[in-house]
């Protein structure tokens, strides 16, 4: 396929110009005298939502340029990545297969009934053996030669490059701190590899790890930190671990989305918004200081939840 058609296919997908920035108000940011805007990417898209489809774009890119019949990547039954990869490869005209994390249930989530409408295939690969990547990617590779295969989160160099463009769509130079939430911390790396001088990169991780200088995503982020550039990343945010909740991060999102009319998901960004306001709460912040919080969208995982549980759905 020409580069023509693959920039064609890459910017019909997505609405950039709806990611809005949105600034938040309060007594609390009021007295502390600091800022906060929060960046909307959940906006620009209703299924290939938030920064999934930044990590995805140059992966997309690579598959349609090698002529492969499709993508096959990882993904648990809520995955974010997984729809928002399933819809765009459908509208690249590629074909897509997900390798699922677990047996397969007797009834599938929303999420994966969802993927199936967009064609995707999937495949049910036990704990164990999705988890040893080593071995699983190569069979993967030998198995379906004409995939291109994008790893779990969008993981790699293209996903943080990607992802780097995330801080174009606002005044990027008038912020001191971006932050964001993590998984596997390829959002993380893209803002730290496209970072300025003068700014603080925050991530808020939503996995429970230990907090230790050479953990994964350290090591993972690190290299893109190169030239000075700085990152904290907060660990005591995770409310239990990856998609675990409380009683007490349901009603901070209740109270966020009836001030600011602004959802969230219990998985990544209701960890995000709940972190910096413990921070702002905690004067981490300097008087004056601008912050840009990334909405990075994965609103369909809360579809997970019992009804009622969000008063936003
Ligand atoms: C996938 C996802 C993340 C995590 O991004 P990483 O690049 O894997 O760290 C954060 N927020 C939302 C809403 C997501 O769907």
């Amino acid at each position: 396929m020409k580069t023509m058609s693959v920039n064609k296919v890459i910017t019909q997908s997505v609405d950039l110009t709806k990611a809005v920035v949105q600034p938040l108000a309060g007594n609390l940011l009021h007295n502390k005298q600091v800022a906060i805007d929060v960046l909307r990417l959940d906006r620009i898209h209703p299924v290939i939502s938030g920064n999934k489809w930044f990590k995805l774009k140059y992966h997309l890119q690579e598959a349609l340029q090698q002529n492969k019949t499709g993508i096959l990547t990882f993904g648990g039954a809520w995955s974010n990545h997984l729809v928002a990869t399933a819809l765009a490869c459908q509208q690249a005209g590629l074909a897509s297969i997900g390798i699922i994390r677990g047996e397969q249930p007797l009834v599938l989530s929303a999420t994966l009934q969802e993927v199936q409408e967009y064609n995707m295939q999937l495949q049910f690969v036990p704990r164990n053996e999705y988890s040893d990547e080593a071995t699983i990617i190569p069979a993967l590779q030998e198995k379906y030669p004409d995939y291109y295969i994008v790893p779990q989160g969008g993981q790699s160099h293209l996903g943080v490059l990607g992802a780097a463009e995330i801080g174009q769509l606002t005044q990027i130079k008038s912020y001191s701190h971006v932050s964001c939430a993590i998984g596997t911390g390829t959002m993380l790396a893209g803002l730290v590899h496209a970072a300025l001088p003068h700014q603080q990169v925050i991530g808020i991780c939503s996995l429970k790890m230990p907090a230790t200088e050479n953990n994964s995503l350290n090591s993972f982020v690190k290299p893109y930190a190169a030239n000075g550039k700085q990152y904290t990343i907060f660990y005591d945010y995770h409310f239990g671990g990856y998609a675990r909740k409380t009683g007490e991060l349901i009603s901070f999102m209740n109270t966020i989305y009836q001030q600011h009319e602004m959802p969230t998901d219990f998985v990544y960004t209701g960890k995000l918004l709940f972190g910096i306001m413990h921070l702002v709460q905690n004067s981490y912040f300097e008087p004056g200081s601008r912050i840009l919080i990334v909405h990075s969208g994965g609103l369909q995982g809360n579809r997970s939840l019992p009804g009622g549980t969000l008063t936003f759905l």
